[in-house]
């Protein structure tokens, strides 16, 4: 028999079941599929068990994208407010971290549960560990086969993510349908990613230095800057400021670290020589940083020797060095490990008030599918819910 339903929606995670219960809240009959054998994973994962959901300061500016125009209208339309009232509805304690990023006290199963319910009291139909082999148009709309049997719709919405952690289900499926219904794809890569280093000077640094992190660093690359902290790792660098310039970083790039954006480093330097002249640079450091990290950087950046032996020329080398660090990631973690993808179905193809194809009507994209790709800090689920619903008030 064919399944025959208004709405169908592909994946489970953020989008499709923000999407799928208020779209049944209109009255349409929605059935939400998904492959993996448990709806919303990522959501579990998020914000380290605890889901930074949104953020108070969201604004276009916190998201990139070949078209920033784009996002605009959805994110007027549900906005960080909307979402923080349902989770206060449903009676879930939540905090601010900082910078306006809102996590859960308890667990991010508290927001999955919530957007469950949600589901199960509008109506919306869920299947699991559903395949979906071909999605074809017809004058009627959209016919699917699927491991559950064929399916058939008059709005199919893909919701089906990036390509981050395959683990988690990701998989290149939007990304294929988009090109089968006539749609551009722009390359896609990954964001939110820790770099890794392989030069060896700078490699030995970060493998010594493993798992120490230095706070409120400024952290540069094309222009784009982000204060907050860094981590040193084993494969290289990680931390939420790399995290965040990782978006904007392309392969052989160079960014810029100021270890010390806080102080001014000259004067300090020469203040320190005139008040301590026999102390040895490394000692001075360790106030500033770990006395791990002090002795590794003196040894591998500066000698060191005892301040009054350095000529003016010589301290300002070495504020340079720690406000100016100047490095060239060899690549990145990849998708293995980073939050979101960069690039996917292109926007200008897209209407930005409904999420509809503009190839294909009937057929709506939403979530992280699309060429929106939000900063670190609750800016990625909050495009998720605002695109879902756009689409929710049209399909
Ligand atoms: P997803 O949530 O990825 O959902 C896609 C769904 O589609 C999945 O259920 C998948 O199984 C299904 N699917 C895929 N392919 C198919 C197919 N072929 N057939 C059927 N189903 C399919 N963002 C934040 O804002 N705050 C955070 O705290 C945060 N933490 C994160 C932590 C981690 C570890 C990761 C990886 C990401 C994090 N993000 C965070 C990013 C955020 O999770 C995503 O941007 C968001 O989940 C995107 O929502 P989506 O619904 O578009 O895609």
């Amino acid at each position: 028999a064919v399944l025959t339903t208004d709405v169908t929606i592909i994946g489970a995670g953020a989008a499709g079941l923000m999407c799928a219960f208020s779209a049944a809240a209109r009255g349409r009959r929605v059935l939400l599929l998904d492959h993996a054998n448990k709806a919303g994973k990522k959501i579990l994962m998020s914000g380290g068990g605890r889901c930074n959901f949104t953020n108070m300061y969201t604004e276009p500016a916190s998201f990139l994208s070949g078209n920033p125009h784009f996002c605009k209208s959805a994110l007027a339309r549900y906005t960080q407010w909307d979402f923080i009232e349902m989770v206060a509805r449903h009676g879930i304690p939540y905090h601010e971290k900082k910078l306006g990023q809102l996590f859960c006290d308890n667990k991010a199963s508290d927001i999955l549960n919530m957007l469950l319910d949600e589901c199960a009291q509008a109506g919306v139909e869920l299947r699991l560990d559903t395949r979906i082999e071909a999605v074809e148009k017809d004058a009627q709309g959209y016919a699917l086969r699927t491991s559950l049997g064929p399916v058939r719709c008059a709005s199919l919405v893909i919701a089906t993510g990036g390509l981050s952690i395959p683990t988690l289900g990701a998989s290149g499926f939007g990304y294929q349908l988009a090109r089968q219904f006539g749609h551009s794809v722009l390359p896609t890569r990954a964001g939110l990613v820790p770099f890794t280093i392989t030069e060896p000077q700078l490699k030995a640094i970060c493998d010594e230095l493993s798992g120490t992190s230095v706070e409120d660093c400024l952290v540069s690359c094309n222009g784009q800057s982000f204060r907050e902290n860094i981590l040193f790792t084993h494969r290289g660098l990680s931390g939420p400021a790399i995290l965040q310039v990782s978006s904007y970083w392309q392969a052989g790039d160079a960014i810029e670290i100021n270890l010390l954006p806080h102080l001014d480093l000259v004067e300090w330097l020469s203040e320190q020589q005139r008040e301590r002249p026999n102390s040895e640079l490394k000692t001075i450091l360790g106030e500033l940083f770990t006395r791990k990290m002090a002795g590794l950087l003196a040894e591998h950046w500066f000698s060191s020797k005892p301040l009054k032996q350095y000529a003016p020329s010589e301290l300002e080398q070495i504020a340079g060095k720690l406000s100016a660090w100047q490095l060239v990631p060899s690549g990145t973690e990849g998708y293995r490990t980073a939050e979101v993808t960069l690039g996917g179905v292109d926007t200008r193809e897209v209407s930005s008030k409904t999420m509809e194809s503009q190839k294909s009507p009937g057929l709506y994209f939403i979530g992280e599918v699309l060429d929106v790709t939000g900063h670190l800090g609750g800016f990625n689920f909050q495009w998720a819910w605002a695109s879902a619903y756009a689409a929710a008030q049209y399909v």
